[in-house]
Order: C-alpha cells, then structure tokens, then sequence
C-alpha cells in the first residue's frame, strides 16, 4: 500500500489542520489525542513517512521510541500517573485508523481504557492536560 499524503497526521504535519501539540523537533511530533482514551492520551508520530511500524526505517523508530519515553516520563510527572499504556495499532486489521505511524501514550489502565476512536474529548480539557505534560518536558 502506497503511502497517503491527504492522511490526517501528514495534515497535521504539514499544518494544515491544527494539533494541540506538546513536542516537536525534525524529527519527531508529540500532540493529543483529540479522542482520548484517557485523560493526557498523546501520539508520538515520527515524521518519516511510513504507514506501520513495519515500513518505519529502524532509524526513525529508534529516535520515535527515545521521544515516547521522553514523553511517557512527562506524562507520568505532569499528571502524577500510576501506569502508562504504550500502544501501536500497525495496519487496518489491527484495528489502525489513521494511516500514518504512530504511538498511543495513555496514562490508564488496560482494564480501564475507554473505547479506542470513539468520542471526542473536552478540547478545554486536552489543551490543560496538554500545557501540563509541556511544563513538565
Ligand atoms: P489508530 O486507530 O491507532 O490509527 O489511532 C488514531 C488515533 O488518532 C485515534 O486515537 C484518534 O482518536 C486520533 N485522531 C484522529 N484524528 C485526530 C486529530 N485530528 N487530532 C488528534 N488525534 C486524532
């Protein structure tokens, strides 16, 4: 499958749609999940194009992987969380809906998650959780 460059995440990576962003360098994005899964859900995107985990240059998933565990400790200081989920969803059947590779970072449990992509979260909220987990990176 060909890479799509209308995707949402490559939107975002263009700024052509906005994101409640926490990190970025040239490299790598961090923003919020607008659909949380939690309270302080954030995806780490690396900014290769590469639709799984799979098509990602060992490279690029080596610095992704060092940013989601910068990202994980800011999370865990910014909301004093207990337990992170790191999830990847490679490929449809897995159940990935946006095809651009990325990393759930959510601060829960796995008996606890809500459903994956199916409400929109508390934009006022994600922006608080999100000033939070900068402060703290
Ligand atoms: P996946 O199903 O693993 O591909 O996850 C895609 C994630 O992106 C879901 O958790 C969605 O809630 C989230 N999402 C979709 N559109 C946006 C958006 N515009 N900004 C932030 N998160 C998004």
């Amino acid at each position: 499958m060909a890479y799509d460059d209308q995707n949402i995440f490559a939107k975002i990576l263009r700024g052509e749609i906005p994101a409640i962003k926490v990190y970025e360098d040239d490299r790598v994005l961090a923003f919020m999940d607008i659909m949380p899964q939690a309270e302080g859900h954030t995806l780490v995107i690396p900014k290769a194009k590469a639709i799984t985990l799979l098509d990602l240059p060992a490279e690029d998933a080596a610095y992704t992987i060092q940013i989601v565990q910068k990202v994980a400790r800011a999370i865990e200081t910014a909301l004093d969380a207990k337990g992170i989920v790191l999830m990847q969803l490679s490929g449809e059947a897995a159940g990935q809906t946006v095809p651009h590779v990325h990393f759930h970072l959510v601060p829960s449990s796995i008996h606890k998650m809500r459903q994956h992509a199916a409400e929109m979260g508390d934009v006022e909220k994600i922006k608080a959780n999100a000033e939070k987990i900068k402060a703290a990176l």
